[in-house]
Formats: structure tokens, C-alpha cells, sequence
């Protein structure tokens, strides 16, 4: 007779059938495009992304997937660190060699990171702006906001926006990318993404309704959420600068102020001191957005986007 440990054992054995083939399906089909086993498969598979948002939304697949045991996933920069300046301490160094995988943007917006991963296997780093199918914003080329100044290259890859992991449908291809890379190690994660993929999609809807309500007319310190906007298909919001380092002229200002009135200037929480001047030269409210996910209240990649969503929406409230 069948106990319910019994029980539990055939399901359990049927299941990592299931899984296998499932595995072996994906791999016929040349999906899978790297695998690499932990040499030591006791050991949790250590996982260093670049900023706070990335862990979150891996960390919600890896939850969703029951596989918290298998996976530790920590962030390189505090959220009082900007990627776009910031250099590798010692200790940072040894964190990324330590890691099994890293997940970084790439090289547009974490130029720190570039040498130290020329030397690691190309097989355990993570590039998001490589991922072919990311989506991109449209190009600021042919909005108001206008550069004539030297545009630094470091964070104009390509004249793209590089914080991609704004728009919930790229936050999907990150996870199907995380996916695909352990599939075969961890089944449970195709079903956990697929889940996911879900959630993101209603996420988007969720955002969108929610947006639209308002008239106010941010202004944006650092050109950071054009990826945001794009996916909550609203008017791309006008930015001071490129990337937060870049000097701003009086010129430029004078002329930010004769258009269409803004309702404030929106600047995330690192370049807060920064933007308080131009706030003031400006008139305009400053309001602070968590682009880096630094509260850690915030546990989720749903919170972290419905924060942004929230502190757009105190801009003119
Ligand atoms: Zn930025």
C-alpha cells in the first residue's frame, strides 16, 4: 500500500521526468544557447547583477520557481552609487569573481565593468543590451530636447536609452534569457517565467491606466526613463542632461524655460543634491523618483515599477 511519502516520491520522480524532457525539448530546438553546470551542485549558484532592479526581478523569478535554496543573487552598486561613475573596489573584484554569473546592462551604462569582464568566460556574464530582441525606445533625435554639446559616448550607446530594464517587456526577455541559461539545471523555472511573463504583461496594464490621468509636464534631470515612458506609451519626458556628470548651460536652461510650462523636475535619488540648483534657477518643485530600487521596502520588480510610477505621479500633484 502507498504511504503519502511513497506518494509524494513517485510525484516528485514523474515530475523531474516531465522536467527532463522538457529540458531536452528546448535544447533540441537550440534554444539553449549556454549552459554551465556548478561544479558543485550542493553549492547555490551565485548570481551578481549591476543594480538593485535586476536582482529584484530574478529574485521574484527564483521565488516564483521555489528555488531560493539554489540561487544567491546580490547587487554590486549600492543605490547611492551611480553606474554611469563608479569604480571596482578591491572587494568589489573579488565579488565578481566569485560569481557564477554576473548580469550586467553593458558597457553604455556600466563602463566600470567592462575590463574586469573581458577576462571572465563570456559563457557566465550576462549582457542585457545584447540580448537581440530588447526593445528600445525611439530615438530623442527628433523630440524637443536637443544637444549640440559633446554627448558623452558612455551612456549613448548607439543613441539608445540604456536603462532598458524599465519597460516590463524587456524585464520579460531578461527573465526568459535567466531562464534559458539554467533551464536544463533547473526545469522549474520555464513554468516560473512563463508565470512571469504574466505578471509583467498585466503589470504594463496596470501602469498604463494609471498614467494617462495626468497633465503634468516633468522635466527630467538625467535622461533615465525613456524606456518607462515608452512602454506606458506616453510623450517622452524632456531631460537636463544625457548622463548626470554633463555640464548644463545657461543657454540650454533659458530655453527649457520658454516652452510648455513643467510641472517639476524629476531626479533620481543619487543626483538629488546635484539637481537641487537647477530646480531652483528653474522654479520648479524637485521631486525624487528610486531609480535604483534603494529603498529596501521594496522587494519586488512589480514595487520597484509601481514606485516609479507613484513618484511621477507627485510631479504637479
Ligand atoms: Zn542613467
Amino acid at each position: 500500500m502507498f504511504n503519502t511519502l511513497q506518494f509524494i516520491r513517485v510525484i516528485t520522480r514523474i515530475n523531474s521526468l516531465k522536467s527532463l524532457a522538457l529540458g531536452l525539448l528546448i535544447t533540441s530546438s537550440g534554444v539553449v544557447f549556454s549552459f554551465a553546470a556548478n561544479a558543485d551542485s550542493s553549492q547555490p549558484e551565485r548570481v551578481l547583477t549591476s543594480i538593485r532592479p535586476l536582482t529584484l526581478l530574478l529574485q521574484d523569478l527564483v521565488t516564483q520557481a521555489q528555488l531560493n535554496d539554489q540561487f544567491q543573487i546580490h547587487t554590486l552598486l549600492q543605490s547611492s552609487q551611480s553606474p554611469h561613475h563608479f569604480s571596482l573596489r578591491l572587494s568589489d573584484k573579488r565579488q565578481l569573481q566569485d560569481a557564477d554569473l554576473v548580469v550586467w546592462v553593458g558597457e553604455s551604462l556600466e563602463h566600470f565593468l567592462s575590463a574586469s569582464l573581458e577576462q571572465r568566460d563570456s559563457k557566465n556574464t550576462l549582457e542585457l543590451s545584447a540580448l537581440e530582441t530588447v526593445i528600445w525606445p525611439p530615438s530623442k533625435n527628433d523630440t524637443a530636447h536637443n544637444h549640440s554639446a559633446h554627448n558623452d559616448d558612455h551612456h549613448n550607446h548607439n543613441g539608445h536609452d540604456p536603462h532598458l530594464w524599465l519597460n516590463p517587456a524587456n524585464a520579460g526577455i531578461i527573465a526568459s534569457a535567466f531562464t534559458r541559461r539554467y533551464a536544463i539545471q533547473y526545469p522549474q523555472l520555464v513554468a516560473a517565467n512563463k508565470l512571469l511573463q504574466k505578471q509583467l504583461t498585466e503589470l504594463t496594464l496596470q501602469l498604463r491606466k494609471l498614467m494617462p490621468a495626468r497633465n503634468a509636464n516633468p522635466l527630467v534631470f538625467h535622461d533615465s526613463l525613456g524606456h518607462f515612458t515608452s512602454a506606458m506609451m506616453i510623450t517622452p519626458f524632456p531631460a537636463l542632461t544625457e548622463v548626470p556628470e554633463q555640464q548644463i548651460g545657461l543657454r540650454h536652461l533659458l530655453e527649457l524655460n520658454n516652452g510648455k510650462p513643467f510641472s517639476c523636475l524629476l531626479a533620481d535619488s543619487s543626483e538629488i543634491a546635484q539637481a537641487k540648483g537647477y530646480a531652483k534657477r528653474l522654479k520648479l518643485p524637485l521631486v525624487s523618483f528610486d531609480l535604483l530600487a534603494g529603498n529596501m521596502e521594496i522587494a519586488t520588480y512589480r514595487d520597484y515599477l509601481a514606485s516609479i510610477a507613484a513618484d511621477i505621479e507627485k510631479c504637479g500633484a
